[in-house]
């Protein structure tokens, strides 16, 4: 039998104890399942196992891989999230076929995205990325600018502008994986002071998700300890 089903029951186990621990309510934290690299087939086996939203970093790959689940299960609606970095000539079809971005740290990006959103669909969910490290980033905008590309993103129509999103540099230690998660929470705490309410922080992976839900994160994108070792060669 395949380990996906319990995979994704032993996280979202973790999920609930970090939630206890924080005293927080396990509802307060979404999962997105990251499938990159991982076939339709593997999606569905997490969709049977009641999961709805899942993530993708390659436009391609995920085009094609809903192509097959459409033709393969047509009555299900699933909620795609575009969390890779996003190139101008790509948005188009992201507006057209995803309902979040979750890596935007351009206006140029979000003004096409913005202009390319269907009028039939519901306004597409913009999470910015921040460059929570420090120089070892490329992508991202430096918290010290977020606050002013933030008021100019929630002012474009057919967008909504719901939170912040890291990728912080990996390290091994619980204790030393909170700082940067803890820094996010306060530049939220800081938009929102500034009269920018934000309701997400898509902060935590396979590796750190507990450290990030003890700081504040709403949602943890989770690849490899639902789906096992990504195989890019494939
Ligand atoms: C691949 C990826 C993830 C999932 O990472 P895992 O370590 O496999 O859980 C989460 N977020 C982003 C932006 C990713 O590219």
């Amino acid at each position: 039998m395949s380990t996906i089903p319990l995979n994704l029951q032993a996280v979202r186990q973790q999920i609930a104890q970090a939630a206890q621990t924080a005293g927080r309510l396990p509802s307060e934290i979404d999962l997105l399942v990251v499938s990159k690299t991982f076939d339709a087939h593997a999606v569905l086996q997490a969709v049977h196992a009641g999961q709805t939203a899942f993530g993708e970093n390659y436009l391609q790959e995920a085009l094609d891989k809903m192509h097959v689940i459409a033709e393969l299960a047509p009555e299900l609606a699933l909620e795609w999230h575009f969390i890779g970095p996003v190139q101008s000539n790509k948005t188009r079809q992201i507006a057209e076929n995803f309902s979040w971005v979750h890596a935007v740290d351009r206006l140029k990006i979000a003004l096409r995205l913005s202009e390319q959103r269907p009028d039939h669909l519901p306004p597409l969910n913009i999470c910015l990325q921040v460059n929570i490290s420090g120089e070892t980033s490329k992508s991202g905008v430096s918290p010290d600018q977020i606050a002013e590309l933030a008021v100019q993103i929630a002012a474009l129509p057919r967008l909504r502008l719901r939170g912040l999103m890291a990728i912080p540099e990996p390290v091994p230690v619980l204790e030393q994986q909170r700082l940067p998660y803890r820094q996010m929470k306060q530049l939220q705490d800081q938009l929102s002071r500034q009269g920018l309410a934000l309701d997400t922080l898509s902060m935590g992976m396979s590796s750190d998700l507990t450290a990030a839900i003890l700081e504040g994160s709403t949602l943890v994108r989770v690849g490899s300890a639902i789906f096992g070792k990504r195989d890019y060669a494939k």
